[in-house]
C-alpha cells in the first residue's frame, strides 16, 4: 500500500523525523482555518498518490488567507495524472536552504537494502540520477549514526542529517516499508533538517503485524466491492464489463478474461467484470463469498465459473457451487460453469443432478465464455 504524503509525515513523526506541523483539510474554508492556526505564509499540497505534484500545479504557496482560498478551490479537484484531488494538506511554508534527496528501498535484484541520496533534491531524481549515491545497507547490521554518517558524506549532504537517517531506517524496518523517500529532504537558514516531502510504500504481506496500518486504507477511494471482498480474503478486482468471472489461479482467471473479452467482441462489446481468483482451495465458504460479491454487482448480467481441477479436484469445487447456491437462495442471473481437470465428470455429474435452474455447463472454456457473453450481450 503507498500511502499519502501526510500518512507518510504522521509515520515519520512517529519514529522522530522532523515534518513540521500540518493538516489535512478537503474544502477551502477549513484550509482558511487551518492557515490560521498554522499561521501564514502556508504551502497548499494536493494529496494524490503520485508524483509530480509541483509541476501539475498541485502545490503552492499562500502568503494571505485569500491565497489560501484560492489556491484550495485551484488545487481541490485538479486532476493530476488521472488522479483527482480530494485533499490538501496545510502546512507552514518552510524557509528553504537546500533541498536534497533521500530514500530506502528493497533493492530486489542485489537482494538487499539500499539508500540513495543526493545533494541535488526536489526536482523529478530520475533527471539527476547521475548525482545520486548508492549505499547497500547489510539488513543485519542496519543503519547506525557511523553507517548514516558515511551516506550523507558520499551523498555530499550535511553531517546535521545523520540522526535523521537513522531515524528513517528505524521507520523502514518498524513500519515494514519497501520505499521510504524523501524528496526534499531540506536544511532551512539555521541548518535544521526535516523532511518537506514524504512517500510510504508498506509491505502488505506484512499487515498482520501491523493492525494500526488499517487507519492509512482510504475508503473512500476504495471500490466498495473490493473492499467487501478483500474484508473476505478474496483476491477480486473490480473490472467495467458485464460477464463476472470466477476461476481458480491467478493465470487461469487472466486468460479467461482475455477470452470473455474476445468472445464478447460478437456480442456488442461484452466484456469481464471482474478478476476473481478463488486459489487452490475452493471450499463451499469461498465459492459462496465470491458467487456472492459477483452477483451483487450491478453491472454483473452473466457469471462465468472456469475451474481447472487440480489439487482441488472438479467434484469439490461442484459440490462447493451447489452448497453456495443453497445458501445464497435466489439467483437471478445466470452461471455458466465449465469444470476439467482433475474428477471432472464427477463434478459435471453432481451439478447435473443438482438441477439448479440458474446453472448452465458447458464443457470447454471458448464455448464457455461465448455462452456467457451471450447470455450478457444487449
Ligand atoms: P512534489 O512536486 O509532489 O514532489 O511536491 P513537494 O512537496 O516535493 O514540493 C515540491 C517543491 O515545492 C519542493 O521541492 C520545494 O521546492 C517547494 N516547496 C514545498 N513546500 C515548501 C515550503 O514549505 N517552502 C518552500 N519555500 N518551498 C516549498
Ligand atoms: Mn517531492
Amino acid at each position: 500500500m503507498d500511502l499519502y504524503e501526510y500518512q507518510a509525515k504522521e509515520l515519520f513523526s512517529k519514529h522522530g523525523v522532523p515534518v513540521g506541523s500540518q493538516r489535512v483539510v478537503a474544502n477551502p474554508t477549513d484550509a482558511v482555518a487551518a492557515a490560521r492556526i498554522l499561521g501564514l505564509p502556508v504551502v497548499i499540497k494536493a494529496q494524490v498518490k503520485t508524483g509530480g505534484r509541483g509541476k501539475a500545479g498541485g502545490v503552492k504557496l499562500a502568503r494571505t488567507t485569500d491565497d489560501v482560498t484560492t489556491h484550495a478551490e485551484a488545487i481541490l479537484g485538479l486532476d493530476i495524472k488521472g488522479h483527482i484531488v480530494r485533499k490538501v494538506l496545510v502546512t507552514p511554508a518552510s524557509d528553504i536552504a537546500s533541498e536534497y534527496y533521500f530514500s530506502f528501498l528493497l533493492d530486489r535484484a542485489n537482494r538487499t537494502f539500499l539508500a540513495l541520496a543526493s545533494a541535488e533534491g526536489g526536482v523529478e531524481i530520475e533527471d539527476n540520477a547521475d548525482t545520486l549515491a548508492r549505499v547497500p545497507i547489510d539488513p543485519i547490521e542496519g543503519v547506525d549514526l557511523a553507517k548514516a554518517k558515511q551516506i550523507a558524506a558520499e551523498a555530499g549532504i550535511p553531517e546535521a542529517a545523520a540522526p535523521i537517517i537513522v531515524r528513517l531506517w528505524k521507520a523502514f524496518v518498524a513500519e515494514e516499508a519497501t520505499l521510504v523517500e524523501v524528496n526534499p529532504l531540506v536544511s532551512d537558514s539555521a541548518g535544521e533538517i526535516m523532511a518537506l516531502d514524504g512517500k510510504v510504500t508498506l509491505d502488505d504481506n506484512a499487515d498482520f503485524r501491523h493492525p494500526d496500518h488499517a487507519d492509512f486504507v482510504d475508503t473512500a477511494a476504495e471500490d466498495p466491492l473490493e473492499a467487501r471482498a478483500k474484508s473476505k480474503g478474496l483476491n477480486y478486482v473490480k473490472l467495467d464489463g458485464q460477464v463476472g468471472v470466477i476461476g481458480n489461479g491467478a493465470g487461469l482467471v487472466m486468460s479467461t478474461l482475455d477470452v470473455v473479452a474476445y468472445a464478447g467482441e460478437a456480442f456488442g462489446g461484452v466484456e469481464p467484470a471482474n478478476f476473481l481468483d478463488i486459489g487452490g482451495g475452493a471450499s463451499a465458504e469461498v465459492m459462496a463469498n465470491g458467487l456472492e460479491i459477483i452477483l451483487s454487482d450491478p453491472d454483473v448480467r452473466s457469471v462465468l465459473v472456469n475451474v481447472f481441477g487440480g489439487i482441488t479436484a472438479c467434484d469439490a469445487v461442484a459440490n462447493g457451487i451447489v452448497q453456495a447456491l443453497k445458501f445464497l437462495g435466489k439467483v437471478d442471473k445466470p452461471i455458466v460453469v465449465r469444470l476439467d481437470g482433475n474428477n471432472a465428470e464427477e463434478g459435471r455429474r453432481i451439478l447435473e443432478e443438482a438441477a439448479l435452474p440458474s446453472v448452465v455447463q458447458i464443457e470447454t472454456m471458448d464455448a464457455a465464455a461465448e455462452h456467457a457473453a451471450k447470455l450478457a450481450g444487449v
